[in-house]
Order: C-alpha cells, then sequence, then structure tokens
C-alpha cells in the first residue's frame, strides 16, 4: 500500500521519536482544543529541523499524501487537525523548539516555528525587550502557529498584529523547497515581499519552520485600569479620552458586557471591583519611561466628570493588574461552561462598533428570540468576540444572522482567527468573486496539487481538479 511505503520512509528518515502512529500517541493531535474539529491522521510527523521537515514534504509530495501543519493546536477555526478520511499527515512543529538569537540591540529574535509563545516572550524580556504578541493561549500557542493564523491578541492596538512583527521567515514550499528568508532587516524593498503571502495562509500554501521577531523596549511603567461605562458609546468617548490623555502608551483596550463578566463570576467566582454598568472597559498603558499612574488617574478623573465612566479602579502593574486581568482571560472558559455557543470573530470600523451591537442584538432577537449574547473583545480595533448561546440552534443559523449584520458594516467576518475549516463556507459566501478568484490563483501556483492543508481556508471543491 503506498501509505505503507511512506511511513517506512518517514520512518527511516525521522526515527523513531519523529513518527506517531498508534492511535493514543495521535489522540492530541487528532482534535483540537475546544472538541469541534475532530479527525483521523494517517500519521502524525515530527521533524526535528528543516531539512526533515523539508524531507517530509517531498515524501508526501512523492506519494499523493496531504499534510496538515500544527504547532500548538490552540487555533479556533479548525485549521490544525485532520479530517476523518485516515489519508492525511499531521506534520507537528513541537520538536522544532529553539531559539537560535536574541539581539537586544539589533532588537530582533531568531526562533524555529515550534516555540512557544510565552517561551519567546520570557526570553525577550530576560534580554530587556518586548515581545508584544499576547494571547491567552500564550502558554501552549507557538510561533509557527501564531505566524500562520497572523494571530492578534491584547496587544493589537498598539503593536499590530503578528504580521507586523515578523521580519523575515524561513518556509517549506509544498514541493519540498526550502525558501531560507531569515532577514533581520527594517527595511527591505528588493523584489516581492513574499513572506507576506504565508503569514496567515493557515498552512495552505507551505510550512513556517522559522522567523526572525522584531522586538520592543521592554516598557517599565505599567498601569492597568477597570472601568463601567453606560453603554458601548460611551466606551468609545472613553477611548479618545484615553488616548487624548496616555497618549500612544495605551496597549490595550478591551470592552467586556456585564454578561461576559456575570459568566466570570458564576463559574469562577471572580467579583469585578467596580459599580454597577452594563459594560466594562480594561485599558493597560504601558510606557519605558514613568509617569503613567499619574496621567491614567488624570484619564480616569476625566472621564468620570465627562459621564463616559461610572466608576473605576486603577492598578499598579502586579498583583491588582494580574486580578483585572483574570477577568478578562476567563470569559472564553466561562462561556464554554455555561453551555454551548456559536462564536464569531468579527471586525468592524471602530466608529461603527455601537450602532453594530444595537443591529446585531435587533436581528438575533427578531430572528432567534431567547438567544443570549458574550460579546467582549478589541474595542480598540474594532474586533469583537460576539459569541451566541442559542441552544438548539445550528452554527449555520446563527451565522447567518450574525455574519449579514457585520457585511452590511462594511466589516469581516474573521478579524483574528481565521478561516480553516469551520468558515469557509462564509468566506466563499462573503468575498467578491474577484478576491476569492485571487486567492485560489494564489494557492494553485504553490500547491497545485493541493496537498497542503487542503479544505482549509478555501474548499477543495472550488480549486482546479488536479
Ligand atoms: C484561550 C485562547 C485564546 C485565544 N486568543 C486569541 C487572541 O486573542 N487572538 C488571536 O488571534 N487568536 C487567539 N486564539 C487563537 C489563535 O489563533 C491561536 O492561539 C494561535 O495563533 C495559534 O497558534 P498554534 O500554535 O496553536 O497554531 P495551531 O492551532 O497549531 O495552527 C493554527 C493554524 O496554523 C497552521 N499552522 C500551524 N503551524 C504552522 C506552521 N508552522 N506553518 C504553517 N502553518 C501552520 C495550522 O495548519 C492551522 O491552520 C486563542 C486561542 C485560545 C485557545
Amino acid at each position: 500500500m503506498a501509505s505503507a511505503a511512506l511511513l517506512a520512509q518517514l520512518r527511516d528518515r525521522l526515527g523513531p521519536q519523529g513518527l506517531l502512529t498508534e492511535e493514543a500517541d495521535m489522540a492530541g493531535h487528532a482534535i483540537d482544543w475546544r472538541r469541534l474539529f475532530p479527525g483521523r491522521p494517517l500519521a502524525v510527523a515530527r521533524p526535528a529541523d528543516t531539512a526533515a521537515t523539508a524531507a517530509v514534504v517531498d515524501l508526501c509530495r512523492r506519494h499523493g499524501v496531504a499534510i496538515v501543519p500544527q504547532s500548538g493546536n490552540t487555533g479556533m477555526a479548525g485549521g490544525a487537525t485532520p479530517d476523518a478520511s485516515g489519508t492525511e499527515l499531521v506534520l507537528s512543529l513541537a520538536r522544532m523548539n529553539a531559539i537560535r538569537d536574541v539581539d537586544p540591540v539589533g532588537m530582533t529574535m531568531e526562533l524555529e516555528a515550534g516555540v512557544i509563545l510565552e517561551t519567546a516572550q520570557n526570553a525577550a524580556a530576560a534580554a530587556g525587550r518586548l515581545l508584544p504578541i499576547s494571547l491567552a493561549a500564550e502558554g501552549s500557542a507557538m510561533a509557527g502557529g501564531v505566524i500562520a493564523t497572523n494571530a492578534g491578541g491584547i496587544n493589537v492596538l498598539r503593536y499590530g498584529m503578528a504580521r507586523s512583527l515578523v521580519l523575515g521567515l524561513e518556509v517549506v514550499l509544498p514541493d519540498g523547497t526550502v525558501v531560507n528568508g531569515l532577514r533581520r532587516l527594517r527595511k527591505d524593498n528588493a523584489g516581492y515581499d513574499w513572506k507576506q503571502l504565508f503569514i496567515g495562509s493557515e498552512g495552505t500554501l507551505g510550512i513556517v519552520t522559522a522567523a526572525v521577531l522584531r522586538l520592543l523596549p521592554a516598557p517599565k511603567d505599567k498601569v492597568t485600569a477597570l472601568l463601567s461605562v453606560p453603554d458601548p458609546r460611551a466606551a468609545l468617548d472613553l477611548l479618545a479620552c484615553a488616548q487624548d490623555e496616555l497618549g500612544d502608551t495605551i496597549s490595550a483596550f478591551e470592552l467586556m458586557s456585564g454578561f461576559s463578566l456575570r459568566l466570570v463570576e458564576t463559574h469562577f467566582g471572580l467579583k469585578r471591583p467596580v459599580a454597577d454598568g452594563e459594560w466594562f472597559v480594561l485599558i493597560e498603558a504601558a510606557s519605558t519611561l514613568s509617569g503613567l499612574r499619574d496621567a491614567a488617574e488624570a484619564a480616569l478623573g476625566r472621564a468620570l466628570e465627562d459621564g463616559f465612566a461610572l466608576d473605576g479602579i486603577v492598578a499598579d502593574s502586579g498583583r491588582g493588574a494580574a486580578d483585572l486581568w483574570r477577568l478578562r482571560e476567563r470569559i472564553t472558559e466561562s462561556e464554554a461552561k455555561e453551555g454551548k455557543s456559536v462564536k464569531h470573530d468579527v471586525s468592524v470600523p471602530i466608529p461603527l462598533v455601537p450602532q453594530f451591537l444595537v443591529e446585531a442584538g435587533e436581528a438575533l432577537a427578531a430572528k432567534l428570540p431567547g438567544a443570549r449574547v458574550n460579546c467582549f473583545g478589541h474595542l480598540g480595533d474594532g474586533n469583537l468576540h460576539y459569541n451566541v448561546l442559542a441552544d438548539g440552534r445550528s452554527s449555520e443559523e446563527v451565522n447567518v444572522v450574525v455574519h449579514d449584520v457585520v457585511q452590511r458594516f462594511g466589516g469581516s467576518i474573521s478579524a483574528e482567527h481565521g478561516i480553516g475549516r469551520y468558515r469557509v463556507a462564509e468566506l466563499e459566501r462573503r468575498r467578491a468573486p474577484a478576491e476569492l478568484d485571487l486567492s485560489r490563483r494564489i494557492k494553485t501556483a504553490l500547491d497545485p496539487l493541493d496537498l497542503m492543508n487542503p479544505g482549509k481556508v478555501l474548499s477543495r471543491a472550488s480549486l482546479p481538479r488536479k
């Protein structure tokens, strides 16, 4: 059998540690953390370096076997797990976990795809530098996955998404070619910036094996504040006020609904330390200079005086701040404990967020009465996690209601989590034909046999027949 021959060749090339074929050993690679996208891998290959990764890709191409790249397997869109056919090989980057270099003067870090995000953050901090990508899955998510999904997180407002921090990339193409673009340059206009194609491509164009990331000076002063606000429009006024008073030191501006914080209190016993309100904002500002606390208190005073905020507290960095962040970080898990939900990761232009919330709420009430909304997100980026608890309703039914409103507002149906396999149909329904056609042309040019994460981002049926 072709697959038996492939497995024998892979075992030869990778050694006993490099190939898993027993069901029990593969179990953690076969399903995502939300347990929504199970599959059955042919095997799990665990190459230890770039050359071995290229060899795996080359062997799979010769045997016509599809590959599903996987890093930390924390993705939200079902992109990192195989289908149920038992014919797709999972290629895990977990053994490629070296931080090759941290340069505090050039402010760069070169690392392999399997380095856990938190490990990379700690290595930057040890050199007095900041790697500003931060998200609740940072203890498991790996550099390769973060880059392949162009992850966002809580610091996008100030530092941009993963894309803005990638200076250089090394990838293995679907034909097994290694392309080494691990340059540490801030300025490089020599030809096409091809690395951008791979950032956010969710493993459908090639495998990210290593990267050079941009670092920043580590902040020495940090303040975190929690405020209650009367409504989302006031939260936007508060954003403008905070930008006036704190300038570009604002690194996070998170909106949380009263419902979200009630879930956290119910399931984790964590109480919010500010008086009643139906909406809450968590703001963090960080600076390499001191004096932030005074500026934060001035901003809070102005917000209370002008009526944007109803109540608020300012915590110094340290324990108080961690307690405030815990409220935000527990929302996703509280929602999971509350019941089944249909998640949406949408963005609309920032000034339109309040009206979007009104119209999405009205559409749900009209079409899916009784549905409850757990809304929270990165208001400073116009990105909302608009999750709907609607017992007995299919995700398709709920998606259409929410995404119709998103589309009306000129928004995106995936702000930061990607398309994976979960949102393929929605993307194909809602993106302009010319944009989809361009994406298919890129995919076909790089992966004519559709062996790199097939069925993710673009449907198999939409690609030319092999
Ligand atoms: C609790 C929680 C909170 C989260 N919060 C955020 C958030 O705030 N912002 C945000 O943007 N995301 C968030 N995410 C989802 C986010 O996309 C992932 O956490 C992270 O970016 C994915 O990294 P990973 O290593 O787990 O990738 P995986 O899940 O392993 O893979 C994700 C996708 O990338 C592909 N891929 C993986 N590695 C490679 C590689 N080396 N080369 C090519 N393709 C590859 C996979 O095939 C898959 O399509 C969250 C997830 C969780 C569980």
